[in-house]
């Protein structure tokens, strides 16, 4: 093995599909509600609940309001435009509810997932995943869809206190590993929260570019950050080879 000895993971839309179990979820729900929600267009939904998850899930980690009340603030927020009143926080958590049974039920992960994980541990570096999030959530997805036997470590913003991209939390997993920031990689699908997040705390930092919609602008960024570029997980342990 050459270069990083410990690899960390973004684990939603890096290793884990978290845009394509939402949008199948959100118009899941959507037709198992009927009505006029059911009726409305499916992608002009899908982009009005992703919005709205970035809305108040980044309140939620900004310490704005707690994890609850996130939910319930994209419940309500998703509704308004419909005929449903989900002013009572029963009636917003049982609808959110009953859309994570919709998102549980499409969890999956990213292809080259595990084949990436599998070839960086028979090369014998440690894996581990940071993630902005609940720990116990973030933990029942890693079981599920079968990341917990190459995985040794989640560490949670929800857990932690700190969210990414602060550098504390890159450096408390540095600590949980025993490694130096500079033995450690950090992948992720954001280019700020992550990859920048995770350099500026003295890690290598990797950008995850899957939909390839890198600007120039960000790959300056990228660059002054001395942040490597990605489009695959499959291209990562020759990155990781070659990059010491
Ligand atoms: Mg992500």
């Amino acid at each position: 093995m050459s270069g990083a000895s410990v690899v960390l993971f973004d684990l939603d839309d890096t290793l884990f599909a978290h845009r394509a179990a939402v949008a199948l979820a959100v118009t899941a729900h959507r037709h198992n509600l009927g009505g006029t929600l059911a009726d409305a267009d499916d992608t002009a939904e899908v982009e009005r609940w992703r919005l709205l998850e970035e809305l108040h899930y980044h309140r939620y980690l900004a310490g704005e309001v707690d994890y609850l009340a996130q939910r319930r603030a994209r419940a309500r927020d998703f509704v308004a435009p419909f005929d449903l009143d989900l002013a009572d926080d029963a009636h917003a958590d049982r609808w959110f509810d009953e859309y994570r049974i919709e998102y549980e039920r499409s969890w999956a992960l990213h292809d080259d997932a595990i084949p990436c994980l599998e070839q960086l541990r028979a090369e014998g570096r440690r894996i581990g995943i940071i993630t902005n999030g609940d720990l116990a959530f973030q933990q029942s997805k890693v079981k599920r869809v079968g990341l917990a036997p190459l995985v040794e470590r989640v560490i949670a913003s929800g857990d932690l206190g700190v969210a990414k991209p602060d550098r504390r939390i890159f450096e408390h997993a540095c600590q949980m590993f025993g490694v130096a920031p500079a033995d450690a990689v950090y992948v992720g699908d954001r280019l700020a929260t992550d990859a920048i997040g995770a350099a500026e705390a003295g890690l290598i930092g990797v950008w995850l570019d899957r939909p390839r919609a890198a600007t120039d602008a960000q790959r300056e960024l990228a660059a002054a950050s001395a942040v490597l570029v990605i489009d695959s997980l499959e291209a990562l342990p020759a990155l990781l080879a070659g990059s010491q």
